[in-house]
This record gives C-alpha cells, sequence and structure tokens, in this order.
C-alpha cells in the first residue's frame, strides 16, 4: 500500500479515492501547480488535505467562508490532524494554539480568510512559519467578472511568488474565460497542471413536475422526507415565509431565508441548518454561497429556477456527500412568463438577452424532456452519458402522445386573434366556452371555436405550457401576457414537422414515492445511529456530520458490523474516529457494548488485531498449563500487544516482551510462536 492510500484509509477512513482525486492528490503531493476543477461533491478537499499530510512543511488552505473553514478545521481535529485556522471568528486560545503550532512545526493545514493576506506582515510570517504549498479554494472569486469576485483574491498571486512555493487552485464553476483569469492571476499566466472533471452527481435523483397544487405538492415531498435536511427554493422572499409556516404547521422544524432578512437572523438560520439533523430552511437564491452541508438529503424547487445552470447549482447542493439524494423541480406556465418577462424587461443588451432565452430554454426543455434527464443535463454541459435510471423519467418512462394536431390548432387559435391573447383565453376558445370576453369579441365566430372541445381545460392547459416549454410560443412582453409564435413553430403549422408531447404531465401526479436511503429493515437501526451521532455532536457542539457523514452511518445499518474490527472497514472510520466513536455505535448495532481492552481497541481494524485475539486464544487455552492442573497465569494485554505488533521470531526475542516472566515464557512462548509462524 503506497503512503498516499494508507493515509486515505488510516486518517479520512476511505478505501479508495473518488473519481479524479488520486492523480491530483498525486501531482499536488508532488509539488507541481494545479488547476482542478471538480463539480460540487466531488471531494475536493482532500485533494489538499491529503497531500498536505504526506509531505513536509505546512499547507496554508485559503478560502473565502469562515464557516466552512471551521467546520473543516473541526473534522480534521476530529480524524486527529494537526489543523487550525486564523479568522476574525477565532478565540484568543485558538489563534495562540495556530501559532504554536506554527512555530513548533507540529501544524499541517492552516486554513486562512483571504483578508488576512491584507495585513504586509503576513508575507514574512508565512515565510518564517515553512509555509510548503498554498491551496486555494473556490479558486473562481478571483475573477473578477464572476459573481463571487473577492478583492483579497488578487493577493494570492503576491503571496505565491513570495513564498516561492507550489501552489494548487480548486473550483467547481470555471467556463473558459474564468480558468483562464485564474491561470494569469493565481499562476502569473505560467500554465499550471489542469484537472477537469464531470458534471454528473449521480447519487442526486431528478425529478420535475408541473405545479399542480404547488403547495400541497412540496408539503408532500417534505412529509415524505420528515426529518431529513432540505432546502426549498422559492421564487420570492414571500414566499420562503408562508411556505415556511405552512411546513411548521404539517410538524416539520423550518424557517424562511432570504436577502431582506437582518444579517444576524440570516447568521442564525445558517448556524442552526449546519448543527440541526432536520432542518429544512425554505429560502431565496440568496442562501447559497454559505452552505457547505455535507449531508442535505433533499432540494425542491417550489418555483422553475432562472437559468439550467442556477437548476445545476442548486439542485447540486443536495447528497455532497454521496449518499442519496432527492430533488423536485416544480414549474407551471407562470413561471415562464415570468422568467421570460424578467429577461425581457432586463437591463442586458439585446445579445445576452437572447443567450438568456437560451439558458431558460435549456431548462425548459429539461422540465418537459421525454427522456432520461441526466442525459440531456450533462448534454447541456457536453457531456455523454447513457440513461441513468436515476430520474423520474428513468424511473416511469412518459406516455407521449402524437401533438401536432393539437398544436396546430392552439397555433391556429393564437394566429386568428393577432397574438394578442394569453393561454386562458386561447383555451376558451379551443374549448368552445362562451364567456362573456368571448362574445364581446365575436370570438364565438372564429373557425377555431371549439375545434378542441374534445379534450378538457387541463389537457389545453398542458399542451400550451409544453409549447412554452419547447419555445413554440413565447409572451410577448410588449403585450402582457399575449402568446406570440415563433420561428421555431413554423414548420408544424405548416404541416412539415410533427410533435410528440408528454400525455403523463396532464394527469395528476401519482403521490410522491420517497426513495429510503435504507432498506425497511434496516431503517430503524440507521434513525437509533442517528440519535447516537446527534448525541455525540451535540456532546461536542459539532454538526453531525463532523463525527460521521450519512453514507458511513447507512453503511453501518447496513452491514452491521459486529466488532470494532468489522466497524473499521466501514468507509469514513479512519483511526482515530474508530477510536473515539466506534465502541459508542457498536453498542448501538450490537445492543452490548463489546468491553474492549484499550490496547487491543489500538488493532482494531488491522492484521494485529486478529493476531492479537489469536494470542488471547492461545493463551486463555494454556491458562492453567497443557494438563489444566498448574497455576493460573496470564500476560497482560499490553505485553499481547507488543507480540502482535513485534512479532518476535524465537523464544529469545519474545523474552523481550515487557511484563513477560520466565514462568509465562515457558508455558505460552512455544504456542505463541506457533500463533506468529500461522499468522
Ligand atoms: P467539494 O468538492 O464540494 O469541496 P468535499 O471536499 O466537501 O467536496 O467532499 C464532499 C464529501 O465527499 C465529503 O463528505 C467527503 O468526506 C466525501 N469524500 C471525499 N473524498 C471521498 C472518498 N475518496 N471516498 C468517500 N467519500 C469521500
Ligand atoms: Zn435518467
Amino acid at each position: 500500500m503506497t503512503q498516499m492510500h494508507e493515509i486515505l484509509m488510516r486518517v479520512f477512513g476511505f478505501s479508495d479515492f473518488r473519481p479524479g482525486q488520486e492523480e491530483i492528490v498525486q501531482a499536488v503531493a508532488g509539488g507541481e501547480d494545479v488547476l482542478a476543477i471538480m463539480p460540487t461533491g466531488g471531494g475536493k478537499s482532500l485533494c489538499y488535505q491529503l497531500p498536505a499530510l504526506m509531505g513536509g512543511g505546512a499547507t496554508l488552505v485559503i478560502s473565502p467562508l469562515i464557516a466552512l473553514m471551521r467546520d473543516q478545521v473541526r473534522g480534521l481535529q476530529a480524524a486527529g490532524v494537526a489543523a487550525g485556522a486564523l479568522t476574525s471568528g477565532n478565540t484568543g486560545e485558538e489563534t495562540d494554539a495556530v501559532w504554536r503550532g506554527l512555530e513548533d512545526g507540529s501544524l499541517r493545514l492552516l486554513y486562512m480568510a483571504p483578508e488576512r493576506l491584507a495585513s504586509g506582515a503576513m508575507d514574512r510570517i508565512l515565510r518564517e512559519a515553512g509555509i510548503a504549498r498554498i491551496a486555494v479554494d473556490e479558486a473562481h472569486c478571483v475573477s473578477q467578472w464572476g459573481h463571487d469576485f473577492r478583492p483579497d483574491y488578487l493577493r494570492i498571486g503576491e503571496l505565491r511568488r513570495a513564498l516561492d512555493v507550489p501552489l494548487s487552485a480548486f473550483t467547481a464553476t470555471a467556463d473558459e474565460e474564468t480558468r483562464a483569469e485564474i491561470v494569469e492571476r493565481l499562476f502569473g499566466g505560467a500554465a499550471p497542471r489542469q484537472f477537469l472533471r464531470g458534471f454528473d452527481r449521480p447519487n442526486i435523483h431528478l425529478a420535475f413536475a408541473a405545479k399542480d397544487g404547488p403547495r400541497r405538492q412540496i408539503l408532500d415531498f417534505a412529509a415524505a422526507r420528515r426529518g431529513q435536511p432540505g432546502i426549498v427554493y422559492c421564487g420570492t422572499r414571500a414566499k420562503t415565509e408562508s411556505l415556511a409556516q405552512a411546513l411548521g404547521q404539517a410538524g416539520h422544524a423550518a424557517c424562511a431565508y432570504h436577502g431582506g432578512m437582518e444579517a444576524d437572523q440570516r447568521r442564525v438560520v445558517e448556524g442552526r441548518f449546519a448543527r440541526e439533523d432536520g432542518l429544512v430552511v425554505c429560502a431565496t437564491v440568496a442562501f447559497g454561497m454559505g452552505v457547505d452541508k455535507p449531508d442535505i438529503r433533499w432540494v425542491a424547487h417550489a418555483d422553475l429556477p432562472k437559468s439550467i445552470e442556477g437548476y445545476y447549482q442548486e439542485i447540486g447542493r443536495a447528497g455532497r456527500d454521496g449518499a442519496p439524494a432527492d430533488t423536485l423541480t416544480l414549474f407551471g406556465p407562470d413561471d415562464i412568463r415570468l422568467r421570460r418577462t424578467q429577461i425581457d424587461e432586463g437591463l442586458a443588451p439585446p445579445e445576452r438577452k437572447g443567450a438568456d432565452h437560451g439558458r431558460l430554454n435549456a431548462l425548459l426543455g429539461l422540465a418537459e424532456a421525454l427522456g432520461c434527464r441526466r442525459v440531456q443535463l450533462l448534454a447541456y454541459f457536453g457531456e455523454e452519458a447513457t440513461p441513468c435510471g436515476n430520474c423520474d423519467l428513468c424511473d416511469k418512462p412518459p406516455e407521449t402522445f402524437d401533438a401536432t394536431e393539437a398544436v396546430r390548432m392552439a397555433l391556429s387559435a393564437i394566429l386568428r386573434t393577432d397574438e394578442r391573447f394569453g393561454a386562458g383565453h386561447l383555451i376558451d376558445i379551443l374549448t368552445g366556452s362562451a364567456t362573456a370576453k368571448i362574445k364581446e369579441r365575436n370570438h364565438d365566430k372564429l373557425p377555431t371555436f371549439g375545434v378542441g372541445k374534445g379534450q378538457d381545460k387541463r389537457h389545453w392547459q398542458a399542451v400550451f405550457r409544453q409549447m412554452m416549454g419547447r419555445d413554440l410560443v413565447r409572451p410577448d412582453p410588449e403585450r402582457h401576457g399575449a402568446l406570440r409564435m415563433t420561428h421555431a413553430a413554423r414548420p408544424i403549422l405548416r404541416g412539415e414537422d410533427r410533435i410528440d408531447l408528454r400525455r403523463d404531465a396532464m394527469r395528476r401526479p401519482e403521490g410522491p414515492t420517497p426513495r429510503a436511503m435504507v432498506g425497511e429493515e434496516d431503517a430503524p437501526l440507521l434513525s437509533a445511529l442517528k440519535a447516537q451521532r446527534r448525541a455525540l455532536a451535540e456532546a461536542q457542539s459539532v454538526p453531525a456530520y463532523v463525527v460521521f457523514p450519512d453514507r458511513t452511518l447507512i453503511e453501518m445499518a447496513e452491514r452491521r458490523p459486529q466488532s470494532l474490527d468489522e466497524m473499521a472497514r466501514i468507509s469514513g472510520i479512519g483511526a482515530v474516529k474508530l477510536e473515539r466513536f466506534g465502541a459508542a455505535f457498536l453498542k448501538v448495532i450490537t445492543g452490548a457494548g463489546e468491553e474492549m481492552h484499550p490496547a487491543r481497541r489500538k488493532l482494531a481494524g488491522k492484521p494485529q488485531g486478529a493476531l492479537y485475539d489469536r494470542l488471547m486464544e492461545a493463551q486463555a487455552r494454556l491458562a492453567r498449563g497443557e494438563d489444566g492442573t498448574g497455576k493460573p497465569l496470564s500476560c497482560g494485554s499490553g505485553t499481547l500487544r507488543w507480540i502482535a505488533e513485534r512479532r518476535p521470531a524465537s523464544l529469545e526475542e519474545l523474552a523481550r516482551a515487557p511484563g513477560i516472566s520466565t514462568p509465562k515464557l515457558d508455558r505460552f512462548g512455544p504456542a505463541f510462536l506457533d500463533v506468529l509462524q500461522d499468522g
């Protein structure tokens, strides 16, 4: 096993790298300049944390978010790593400990907020502190064109030159221009080694639903995931509050979050969300950057996001720990109208508006997709994929029907009324409802009046919504709500092209089928394990995932380790966490505590552990000698541990074990050597 794998296993408790991690860790540890673009949840932190434990000197980590840094430092400390942060939130004691660790060379990771770089003395201090490499998290913050620009990030390039050490930069969002800017500003234009990892997040289940009693849809979705942390993204501030209230009445722990709230109030919500196990936050997109909770189990959109990029980023907050996560995005004709109007009435130049309509179209195309959503989503980001088996359309392929005739009828109603009316009135025309407005305008005399009588209003609403989604018709920005035909619709109108639409979108959607995190028989154990985790987390006032991520608990519930040795094989349990938390969780699983001697516990999960057990057996067999009549003797566990670790090959070497007297050596020695030879 390489040193790299050994640390991965021992400190982080992972048996394998995630895709891409290994090459990046190797490059960073090898002292190369690196720019890595990995999707959220891809496991970027490990790519600089692990190399920090491989070489000499400390790694300086620059990250824009204080809450995130503190969580990472706590997580590392819980795994036995000497890590510290210099942030404005520090207590004097914490800061002192960091300086001490730097001075005596024990500190491996130093987290720092970019503002700290502004102090002139910092370069010198860091140079003296023996910083061996720099890692920059959220590297896109150096880009002035991005929305997360941090002026202090511009100082990082200077610092790199001053310290003359390799730098690795990490980000989840970087288009070509941003990438070029990162190279220019952080690496002084000298191209770093670049790693670009795919955008797929296979553990996130994708689903869309047309709005049909949207409040009930959200409440049902949340009810099926009660007790699991989730986010409901809302289009307006008012809706965050009303939905949070409705969820509260339905018995959820829920609160609202939006940009109009006082900063302290927002911080309270962020803090609660990080720490509590099952809080639901109803939020506007303002709730984002500061959220670094890896175990968000679901994200719902109560309203359609702004673009496909926004959608990807928002659902991407779920399931960063790699465990299953659920999403649901609601959309309706009003959303489409609102988003179109926002673009049209915005201040952007015309070519930008065109691009924005394109991004919205991509999202609507995804919403109205007829095949696997992931294939379509990844195609937008330039990746090819095969049907994923983890989206609503893979679960249940939609029924489609030839809608060419229906679409032609709808287009004809639009054109015959001079593109001046919205869907409601057009549907009245098609279904032949002689309302006052219809009669007033003589629309009951139109040849299209009543041609769609064979289908009900719901059917026609779905046709219009899908036509908007396919960008066959668009609301006219000049005439409020009126629909206009686009170029894309012409071939259908002229009979040169045909079109299929979804039929199931027109029926009431069935109740949501929550996908459980574990099978039915493991569910009670999982919740008991979660309760244990909550108790431990609360006792140390850290977020639950600092103890163990969901994934680890799920694996525990499914595999039910019966001993600390078996426990050590669960992903996410390194040596320190095993020592600290293993017994408490084992007790939950086996119902009884495994009273393991501390000396033995130190060997848990290692081959020496099994050896220790066999030595113990041999000793028990001979406790009263071969014939069972001798005076009882036994070696202490310290002695057995020494033997298991050193594996003496002869009686002479064995005699050097601490606490082994001549009578003990005589009685157990040969048997011990046998055990060692077999093992
Ligand atoms: P991001 O790329 O978004 O910064 P993180 O570094 O926070 O992602 O990692 C996301 C989650 O993935 C964390 O919970 C982390 O513990 C987990 N993780 C990282 N690497 C591995 C791995 N090799 N095996 C299993 N889980 C991993
Ligand atoms: Zn799919």
